[in-house]
């Protein structure tokens, strides 16, 4: 990276760090081992970057001691959770130190009584969710990822998800953090309270920071009861505009909101579909949509399922499937996952986007990346969550251009999408959060005022900019 404003890690710091961490613990002068640190999930590979020395810390103390030791030596620091991030926001752009905190992944303690969970970072959203369901509750905040992704890192990107339209993002959910600041002092914000007014509400302000104002190592999450019902409805349209004209219907004539609406274009839909060998008549969908409804009373979430039925059918869906077997339903939930996967296949040349817009305007951005799509002569993908207006859109380089012409337009391409999100009232990412892939592009949804706003404060409590540099903004 030109103009490195930082110190290197020097054999002096990894001995230290071996000292705070234990020699098996750290990677350093190791750059087949540390290969995996370099990325997350971002396909285009202009956005990885390795770390210097990658440092696997156990416990507060041991984070602590690192952060003072950085921060005295000016010395990055990138926290990492499982790395399954979509806009580099664990990738070391300024070198320098790798904080994975796959080795503090203990879950703490499950109060029934006061319906809260404490966890390490590192624990794997699964996991969780699994301990959970042995005392009948649910994180309901969780991301489609979840097989992978950790807590920490959830936080960090106040992720969504799935049932984000019935049960809200992951900070809904956080009462409580313990976090390391870039000076290596241990703060607490938070705890077993549902209200909280005292002061400023620093909870807010951390969810979400990407790990640039510090490092998390205890979360306190809020618990609800599991419904004991679920049914999952596949709708199969003949075209966009029948899905599209679908979603709001469902929650204004059938007053239901479900725990999930999820859109797939013809592509995204038949492309899992051909990937998985699913028997689907997948041929007959322009478009689908993946509802889930649950609750406490198997009638009322039966009824629920039957009315979303009517209503897709009036809007014009060619096929209506309505599962209520866990083996069926999970069997619909995997065409959705497939999709970002699916995609991969395409080439490293694309970039899945995380868009979001008021759902009213859906139609309307999807008749756009259409002409955008046509305009550059490539295909642009949608699929995403549908019920909260946020959509992956992915733009996917065109087999006959050639790697210049794709870099060349790609800028233009997001340009012209983010001012039409802009214009909706819309802003560029829901969930996966700015990083450094979306930071370019912060002033076509922000004004210098409140950039202002944000660089003050991460300038008042990061002045030696050592955690996560090059993220969110310069
Ligand atoms: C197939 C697929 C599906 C996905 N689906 C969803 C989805 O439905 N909804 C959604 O929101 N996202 C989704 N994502 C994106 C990603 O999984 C989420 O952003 C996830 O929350 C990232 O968690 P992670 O542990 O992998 O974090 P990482 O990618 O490792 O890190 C993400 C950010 O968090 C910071 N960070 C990590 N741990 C800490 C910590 N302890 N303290 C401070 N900062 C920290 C990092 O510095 C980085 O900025 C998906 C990704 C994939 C590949």
């Amino acid at each position: 990276m030109k103009d490195n404003p930082y110190s290197s890690v020097t054999e002096d710091v990894a001995a230290a760090i071996v000292e705070i961490c234990g020699a098996t613990n750290v990677l350093y002068d190791h750059s087949a081992k540390m290969d995996r640190y370099a990325r997350d999930q971002v396909s285009e590979k202009k956005y990885a970057h390795p770390p210097e020395l990658v440092a696997k810390p156990r416990t507060v103390d041991e984070v602590r001691r690192i952060l003072g030791l950085a921060h005295r030596k000016r010395i990055p620091v990138t926290p990492r959770g499982a790395g399954s991030g979509l806009s580099g926001g664990a990738v070391p752009v300024y070198g320098g130190i790798c904080l994975s905190l796959e080795r503090m992944n203990s879950i703490l303690e499950i109060d029934t009584d006061n319906l809260v969970g404490i966890v390490e970072p590192g624990v794997i959203t699964r996991d969780f969710d699994r301990e959970l369901q042995k005392h009948g509750l649910f994180f309901a905040g969780y991301p489609l990822s979840r097989e992978i992704c950790f807590l920490g890192g959830n936080v960090a990107e106040n992720a969504g998800g799935g049932r984000a339209v019935k049960y809200g993002v992951t900070s809904h959910y956080i009462t409580g953090l313990e976090m390391v600041t870039p000076d290596g002092e241990v703060v607490r914000f938070g705890g077993k309270r549902f209200k909280d007014v005292t002061g400023y509400s620093m909870l807010q302000l951390l969810i979400g920071s990407e790990g640039t104002l510090g490092v998390f190592t205890k979360i306190w999450i809020r618990l609800v009861p599991r419904p004991r019902y679920r049914m999952v409805l596949l709708a199969l349209f003949e075209d966009v505009d029948c899905a599209t004209g679908a979603i709001p219907q469902v929650m204004i004539e059938g007053r239901i909101v479900p725990s999930a609406i999820e859109f797939m274009d013809r592509l995204c839909f038949q492309e899992a579909c051909k990937s998985l060998g699913e028997s689907l008549p997948y041929e007959q969908a322009g478009a689908s949509l993946l509802f889930e409804v649950d609750g406490s009373h198997l009638t009322s979430v039966s009824e629920e399922c039957g009315t979303i039925e009517e209503i897709c059918r009036k809007s014009g869906a060619v096929q209506v499937f309505a599962v209520s077997e866990p083996d069926q339903m999970e069997r619909f939930w995997k065409i959705r996952e497939r999709i970002p996967w699916v995609l991969r296949s395409f080439g490293s040349h694309q970039t899945a986007e995380d868009i979001v817009i008021p759902v009213s305007s859906i139609p309307r951005l999807l008749e756009e990346t259409e002409r955008i799509a046509e305009t550059y002569g490539i295909v642009i993908a949608n699929f995403g969550h549908a019920g909260d207006g946020n959509f992956h859109t992915t733009p996917i380089k065109n087999p006959d251009q050639s790697e210049e012409q794709w870099d060349a337009i790609i800028p233009e391409i997001l340009t012209e999408l983010y001012r039409i999100v802009a214009e909706l009232g819309g802003t560029i990412s829901g969930e996966h959060g700015i990083g450094h892939k979306r930071k370019r592009y912060m002033p076509l949804v922000m004004g210098e005022a409140e950039l202002k706003m944000m660089r003050a404060i991460k300038n008042a409590l990061d002045p030696l900019k050592i955690m996560n540099p090059g993220k969110i903004f310069d």
